[in-house]
């Protein structure tokens, strides 16, 4: 199985995608964690993608590319992934496409920005990008204009299931494994 989870921040990507890479038995793979471990482990990489992270803007489609290739091609031998948070701009979605690793679904985590924006300034993981309202706002800024459009661009190739991820976590997982069922994938 290959998810992938789109949604704004504070959607509850992470959240779900724990829970459903423990169901599916696949790895779950975040890009966002993996870019943060690099900075926490003051890599090359990390430095190079540590102000774009502090800011809330997309750290560039290669930078990334180079920290999740790697985990792809393990994933694959496991059997599938979660992905959370890649891709996120359509040159990201083109090369998941290209390099064969099309995902059986795209589960879009539908959210008012309005909810998002209070949900964000409840979280307190120490996540330097959660503390500052701007950055909060740059965030959402930059998921609606650069990848929003992924929605159509997997809409259009008829792999997009959206839920209300407004509900509680329980009940998102359930609407989630319930579009997937009746897509005929495997959930059980
Ligand atoms: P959230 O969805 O709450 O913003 P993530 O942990 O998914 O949190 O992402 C945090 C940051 O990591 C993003 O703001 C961005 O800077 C960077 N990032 C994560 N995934 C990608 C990606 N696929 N492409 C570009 N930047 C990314």
């Amino acid at each position: 199985m290959r998810l992938v989870l789109l949604g704004a921040p504070g959607s509850g990507k992470g959240t779900q995608g724990r829970v459903l890479a423990e169901r599916f038995e696949v790895p779950l793979l975040s890009t966002g964690e993996m870019l943060r471990a690099q900075v926490a482990a003051g890599t090359e990489l990390g430095e190079k993608v540590g102000p774009a992270l502090d800011r809330g803007a997309l750290v560039p489609d290669d930078l990334v590319l180079s920290v999740v290739a790697d985990a792809l091609v393990k994933a694959e031998a496991a059997g599938g992934c979660v992905l959370d948070g890649f891709p996120r701009t359509v040159p990201q979605a083109q090369k998941l496409d290209r390099a064969e690793t099309r995902p059986d679904a795209v589960v879009h985590l539908g959210l008012d920005d309005g909810v998002a924006l209070q949900r964000l300034a409840r979280r307190d993981d120490g996540r330097a990008d959660d503390a500052s309202r701007a950055v909060i706002m740059h965030r959402l800024q930059v998921f609606h204009e650069q990848t929003s459009p992924l929605l159509e661009y997997y809409g259009k190739q008829g792999l997009l299931v959206t839920v209300d991820a407004s509900a509680e976590p329980e009940e998102v997982t359930e609407a989630i494994m319930a579009a997937l069922a009746e897509r005929d994938l495997p959930v059980s």
